[in-house]
């Protein structure tokens, strides 16, 4: 079992901040912004690769608990992000689909392209 399917199962501890029958939703242990939740399905999915069109619903509620979770952070007047890491070039470590919602403050971005790997 992967690391966050066992923090779905709560075989692992997190700080658990919503849950429901499809998702979960935790603190991140090293967060990048004062507010750094991960929200995850509690059904593993490695990568946002792998999602099929029975997963539409819940990949619409994820973004929905994550909004959620914005506002009750306060974080909904001046706003945030929300980011799907996908695979290696995509930086993605843990392979179980996490929405990040990073916020609580004006976010610095820098992203770019190595130019390394590409096909
Ligand atoms: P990613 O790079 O998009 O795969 O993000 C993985 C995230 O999971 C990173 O931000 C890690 O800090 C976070 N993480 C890894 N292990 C744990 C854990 N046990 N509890 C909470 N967050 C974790
Ligand atoms: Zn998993």
């Amino acid at each position: 079992m992967c690391l966050f399917c066992k923090i779905a199962n709560h075989q692992q501890k997190a700080d658990i901040v919503y849950e429901d029958e499809q998702i979960i939703a935790f603190k991140d242990i090293k967060p990048i912004t004062p507010v750094h939740i991960l929200i995850i399905s509690k059904k593993h999915i490695s990568s946002i690769t792998e999602i099929k069109e029975e997963d539409i619903n819940l990949f619409g509620k994820m973004i929905f608990v994550a909004k959620k979770i914005a506002d009750d952070s306060g974080l909904s007047e001046k706003g945030y992000k929300l980011l799907f890491r996908v695979k290696k070039y995509g930086g993605q470590e843990v392979e179980h689909v996490h929405l990040h919602l990073i916020g609580g403050g004006m976010l610095y971005e820098d992203i770019h392209s190595t130019g390394k790997e590409v096909k």
